[in-house]
């Protein structure tokens, strides 16, 4: 999930393998994207690309741990997160796969490049939001 990205530029612009089919717009979802393997859920019509990519390192991370298990993590994590900081907002910048996405989300290359499974390297990196 993301909150606040917006780009003006192509939204499509280094991102051939992300087909439109599979952006869907929900205008009732509540944060401006979601992931949801093999689909990117967005609210506005106009995703920029920050957003989109930042939604593409979700798909990565569902697809190496399926997405029960992701959102499983997902939900634990924050937990954990929330009883580590004080705030909803810090808590969820926290989650290992946010700061992960938050992190490379505006390298739009960053997926060809990245690791499998890198986003345990943010478990225990400190960054707050
Ligand atoms: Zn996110």
């Amino acid at each position: 999930m993301a909150k606040g990205h917006y780009n003006q530029e192509s939204p499509y612009f280094g991102m051939a393998k992300l087909s439109k089919k599979l952006i869907i717009r929900v205008p009732f979802l509540g944060p401006d994207g979601m992931a949801l393997f093999p689909f990117i859920l967005v609210r506005r019509p106009d995703p920029g690309p920050t957003l989109l990519n930042h939604e593409r390192i979700h798909l990565r991370q569902q697809l190496e741990l399926g997405i029960v298990p992701f959102y499983l993590w997902y939900v634990i994590e924050y937990l954990i997160r929330r009883w580590q900081y004080s705030d909803h907002y810090t808590a969820y910048r926290n989650i290992s796969f946010e700061r992960e996405a938050f992190s490379n989300e505006h390298n739009l290359q960053y997926l060809t490049t990245r690791a499998w499974f890198a986003f345990s390297r943010y478990l225990h990196t400190v960054q707050k939001a």
